[in-house]
């Protein structure tokens, strides 16, 4: 690991002037930065502990919908109770993603800014393009079962290793950054980038920026018919072959029409992948599995493997086949309330 000056930042004017600095970058959980840094991939000068700026809280925002501190932990965030209420799709994401210690420790804002798990992106004895640029792509003939096969160039076949970002994707965050020069708000499907020429630049912020927060807009509709399915070489700890985040707006119940719907997917590409013509394929469709299928295809339109990670054509459509049927039946707790409803109507008849 590089020397590097380690600084605690006591308000977001103090952490905005030091990162100003070429080379001082933000410190929060350090679940991803660290190893980046021990590994030698990243040598930052300097260090700003920004742990004490009082960006970790959850609240509504006031015209609707809810606002999520960057600081705020991944764990406090998955189990906020406005969060598990209306938005469980990201509780179920982020719950999805590494391991309880992971979750508390990682924040919101370092989840958006995690980079990729390409293994030759942490080895340094390995031609990398994203972090050193015009040196070449190992994983384009290598090891590359984890690659993305969505939205790649000849530079980088890297994809984006969050969970959490998925279904932020599906429920069009919008990230919200501060500089000394000001505020301004990245709408989500803009943060993340593809790597083009430039695999170096995972996303649109600029040189100085803070994130400060996450605004949700309200998504009420999609709270009782949502999933998040990750397919993974294990259990727990694993990062996403495939993911899928599916919500559906349902006309009068289960048996009812499509209103709206959306779907993201994780570990195809590099950046979350939402294709709107999809989702609007589906409105006023039967949320059947024909229906589900053909969404299916319109998302993975061009998709195409690199060796190894061929099999990933067949896993993503089969995903968003079962994320859809998933959430038509019913987001998870709402089942479970459901089900506890009836009870109490079938007590009530008896009675
Ligand atoms: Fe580097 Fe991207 Fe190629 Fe991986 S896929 S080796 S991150 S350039």
């Amino acid at each position: 690991m590089n020397p590097f000056t380690f600084t605690q930042a006591g308000d977001i004017d103090a952490a905005l002037a030091r990162l100003a600095t070429p080379g001082v970058r933000p410190i929060a959980g350090g679940t991803n930065l660290l190893d980046l840094m021990k590994e030698g991939v990243m040598q930052p000068d300097e260090l700003v502990d920004i742990n004490g700026l009082g960006l970790d809280t959850i609240e509504e925002a006031p015209g609707g919908g809810l606002r999520l501190g960057a600081l705020a932990r991944n764990a406090d965030t998955a189990y906020h109770p406005l969060v598990r209420e209306r938005y469980p799709l990201l509780s179920a994401a982020i719950l999805a993603g590494a391991s309880p210690q992971l979750r508390n420790m990682a924040s919101n804002g370092g989840n958006l800014m995690q980079r990729t798990r390409c293994y030759y992106f942490y080895d340094l004895a390995t031609p990398c393009n994203k972090r050193e640029p015009g040196s070449g792509c190992s994983a384009r003939n290598g090891l590359n079962r984890l690659h993305a096969i969505l939205g790649t160039s000849e530079h980088c076949i890297a994809t984006h290793p969050s969970d959490m970002c998925v279904a932020l994707r599906a429920l069009d965050a919008v990230v919200h950054v501060r500089s000394q020069g000001g505020a301004r708000e990245i709408a989500i499907a803009d943060f993340h980038r593809l790597p083009g020429d430039h695999p170096e630049l995972d996303n649109t912020m600029q040189p100085g920026e803070l994130i400060t927060h996450i605004a949700l807009p309200e998504a009420g509709r999609y709270a009782g018919h949502s999933a998040y399915i990750k397919v993974r070489e294990r259990l727990s700890y694993a990062f996403a072959l495939v993911s899928v985040a599916a919500a559906l707006e349902l006309d009068g119940g289960k048996d009812g029409k499509i209103v709206s719907a959306r779907i993201a997917l994780g570990g195809v590409a590099h950046k979350p992948w939402r294709v709107e013509e999809a989702e609007q394929a589906l409105v006023g469709k039967a949320p059947c599995h024909d229906a589900f299928g053909a969404a299916a295809d319109i998302v993975l339109h061009g998709a195409h493997g690199h060796g190894q990670n061929d099999f990933k054509l067949t896993l993503a459509r089969n995903a968003i086949e079962q994320a859809l049927s998933t959430a038509a039946r019913g987001t998870a707790h709402a089942r479970v309330e459901q089900r506890g409803e009836q009870r109490d109507e079938q007590r009530g008849e008896q009675q």
